[in-house]
């Protein structure tokens, strides 16, 4: 007879230590199980030479009014327990018709600074555009940034693609702009302009327009980790790490509790899990305990695409942006040229995002040392044969349009989707498991459709990316999620 607990969270990333802490708060016990040695996932990260750095890069939106804010309030701490450091110095790196690389900086159009209006000239400095093509690309972005929320709700219902959305629209528009959109999708969403949700694209671009994107908390991802994790012991919650779930145990079609994989049996009527809504419900848990609807369902969800993980320590502080991204009118990912690449075609340039995590917070790095975070789209697959060749064009773009990088660099480390795959999820179908945030925000799982909470087995309900969250990126929606299914499990009106 294994142990009894009141109820089991299956993983320790965000999702199920933000849920877990709540629940402790309100006086639950509920027991983390983690396969990994540390608590984390997706935000683990390491100390290495005095630089403080994530596995996985992290830019967090919206800076303000995150849902790390109200998971603070929930909580009864202080807003900064995990205070957003919000990017003040952006650079745009783009390579035009012209075939040059060209670089403005101290963008401000994405950073929603509340002292600064954004100014689309720089824009379209980087663009080149010409006078006539200035105006229409003033109105379009505008009505994308301004669009008011109950027409983004509409939208949402309506569940469509950003690209339907476009067609419909049929804006008469500069390609650069096109271009410009296209490449958003992948860098904020990690997903292709045809199968993202316009309602999620819109909101996340608004999110950051209006509240700032690509923010970080200070002192790193782990800290804030580790400070839920602690209010999570205080609370009387306990942690069980390297302790990997290998089953859900079901019986008389109610959950009963979990087995690891060392065949200890650990028994509650409740399991939350983290693992993802694909090995929770078609692995751990099993097919063969739900309705052949659900399965169908839960295995057309699409997981996102994967991100390269490039970490650069530099011995000296050349760079003065703390975010910057560049993309060419070729660099840029639909459905079909991700297809292409997945098959073995090697584009000539990919979209690059980079963060100098030091100008965010110097004590990141030792005194004089810059920490640099880059990467760039890829298939979530963890055998893709592309990663390498994908890290190899972010790292040449880098070095061309950032020069000063080369003669200071320390050291560097890569990570991509099997990294992502061996330490935060298993992969139990094709191309899920190395995936970046988790579910993809595409039509059919997004905002409104967001897989929810609760499964059809009595006791088992999912928290964290996949599922119960509303809308937003990766960290966002983990959060909310938790904050709701906490709600939901003690009864309090979500
Ligand atoms: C490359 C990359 C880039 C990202 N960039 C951003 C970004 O810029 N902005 C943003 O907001 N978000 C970003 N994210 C997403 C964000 O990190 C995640 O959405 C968030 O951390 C997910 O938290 P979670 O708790 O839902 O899931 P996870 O962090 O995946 O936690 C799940 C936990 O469950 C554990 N687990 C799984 N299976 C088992 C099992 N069988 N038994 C026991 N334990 C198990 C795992 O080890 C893990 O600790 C990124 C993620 C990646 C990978």
């Amino acid at each position: 007879m294994g142990k009894a607990h009141e109820i089991i969270i299956i993983g320790g990333g965000l999702g199920g230590l933000a849920c877990g802490a709540l629940l402790a708060k309100k006086g639950y016990k509920p027991l983390i199980v983690e396969m990994n040695d540390e608590i984390g996932g997706r935000v683990l990260g390491a100390t290495e030479d005095g630089f403080i750095y994530d596995y996985f890069p992290i830019g967090l939106t919206p800076v303000r009014g995150h849902r790390l804010e109200l998971l603070a309030t929930e909580l009864g701490l202080d807003k900064d327990f995990s205070k957003i450091i919000g990017p003040q110095r952006a650079s745009f790196g783009y390579r035009g018709p012209s075939g040059n690389w060209k670089v403005v900086n101290d963008v401000n159009i994405l950073l929603g600074k509340p002292d600064e209006t954004p100014d689309m000239n720089h824009l379209f400095e980087l663009w080149s555009l010409s006078e006539d093509e200035q105006p229409k690309a003033v109105s379009i972005l505008a009505d994308i940034f301004l669009k008011p929320p109950e027409e983004i709700l509409k939208l949402d219902e309506e569940d469509i693609t950003f690209q339907q959305y476009l067609d419909r629209m049929n804006y008469d528009m500069p390609s650069a702009v096109y271009n410009f959109l296209g490449f958003y999708a992948n860098m904020a969403m990690v997903e292709p302009i045809d199968l993202v949700s316009a309602a999620e694209y819109i909101r996340i671009a608004q999110d950051s327009f209006n509240n700032g994107g690509g923010g970080y908390p200070e002192g790193s991802m782990m800290r804030v980790a580790n400070q839920l994790l602690d209010i999570f012991v205080q609370n009387g919650g306990a942690v069980q790490t390297g302790t990997k779930i290998e089953k859900i145990i079901i019986e008389d079609g109610k959950v009963a509790g979990v087995r690891t994989v060392k065949g200890e049996e650990l028994h509650s009527p409740l399991v939350i899990s983290s693992a993802g809504i694909h090995p929770t419900v078609l692995k751990l848990a099993g097919e063969e305990y739900f309705e052949q609807s659900y399965v169908e369902y839960v295995k057309k969800l699409q997981p996102a695409w994967g991100l390269t993980s490039q970490v650069y320590f530099l011995k000296e502080p050349v760079l003065n942006f703390d975010i910057a991204v560049a993309y060419s009118d070729d660099a840029w990912w639909d459905l079909e040229k991700y297809q292409r690449v997945e098959n073995g075609y090697e584009p000539q340039d990919v979209v690059i995002y980079a963060q100098v995590m030091t100008n965010y917070d110097p004590s990141l790095a030792p005194p004089g040392k810059q920490l640099l975070s880059a990467g760039t789209i890829c298939p979530s697959d963890r055998d893709s044969k592309s990663i390498s060749m994908l890290i190899e064009k972010t790292e040449k773009i880098l070095f061309e349009l950032w020069p000063e990088i080369v003669p200071v660099l320390e050291s560097k480390r890569y990570a991509g989707p099997a990294e992502v795959c061996n330490l935060t999820r298993d992969r139990v179908i094709y191309g899920q498991g190395g995936e970046c945030m988790g579910l993809g925000q595409a039509v059919g799982q997004s905002g409104l459709h967001r897989p929810k909470a609760q499964t059809p087995i009595d006791g088992l309900l999912l928290v964290g990316i996949d599922a119960g969250g509303v809308e937003g990126m990766g960290v966002h929606q983990s959060v909310h999620s938790a904050i709701k299914v906490a709600n939901h499990v003690a009864g309090v009106p979500v």
